[in-house]
């Protein structure tokens, strides 16, 4: 099964990807992996992409599109794949069409993971820190046991971190969703788009990951 995940920070990408290889056996590729790949194995397209990344530039999509049609060429994407954090753009999308065509594994599908960003904005920035000792605590997770005294030192005074202030958190959120939306109607378009509600305990996304993935194996 040729497949990609989608979903907005904080939706639970990470864990549905973890379980998804393990219960498929296919292999997750994942942008940020296959670039340190690239770049360790120093490959002409890594070499390229590090002379960018070093000069802290954006990589460009012939180097970006390159190091994933190299990756997908490799054979353990026989038996499948998992793609993760591409495409990230509607060229880079018509790229990946045109790469997956070409070797013969186009996608089966698209996985959404959907969680309302209200939810989202809670989970991400309910991060705070006791500004005296350093413990750290979540409104939702890990919450102090008495209201505005840190457990560990009893002080009262408390921060948070500039990424977990909430509007840090909202702009990133928005900027996803503005990246992500056109990626969706492409995919839906396509029919290729499959919605799981996000909302739910962790076991309970991936049984509704795994009854979409039944029936794309039909
Ligand atoms: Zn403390």
């Amino acid at each position: 099964m040729n497949l990609m995940l989608m979903g907005l920070p904080g939706a639970g990408k990470g864990t549905q990807a973890e379980k998804i290889v393990d219960a498929y056996h296919i292999p997750h590729i994942s942008t940020g992996d296959m670039f340190r790949a690239a770049m360790a194995d120093q490959t002409e397209l890594g070499v390229k992409a590090k002379s960018f990344i070093d000069k802290g530039e954006l990589v460009p999509d012939d180097v970006t599109n390159g190091i994933v049609e190299e990756r997908l060429a490799q054979a353990d994407t026989n038996v499948g794949y998992l793609l993760d954090g591409f495409p990230r753009t509607l060229d880079q999308a018509d790229a990946l069409a045109a790469i997956t065509d070409k070797l013969n594994k186009p996608l089966d599908g698209v996985i959404n993971i959907d969680v309302d960003p209200e939810i989202l904005a809670d989970r991400l920035s309910g991060r705070f820190i006791c500004k005296n000792c350093g413990a750290t605590y979540h409104k939702l997770y890990h919450p102090t046991k008495v209201e505005g005294t840190c457990d560990r030192c009893g002080e009262h005074v408390f921060f948070q971190r500039e990424d977990d202030k909430p509007e840090t958190v909202k702009n990133r959120l928005k900027v996803n969703i503005e990246m992500n939306t056109p990626l969706l109607d492409y995919y839906e378009k396509r029919n290729l788009l499959y919605t799981v509600d996000g909302n739910q305990e962790i076991d309970d996304v991936f049984s509704a990951v795994q009854k979409v993935l039944d029936t794309i194996k039909d």
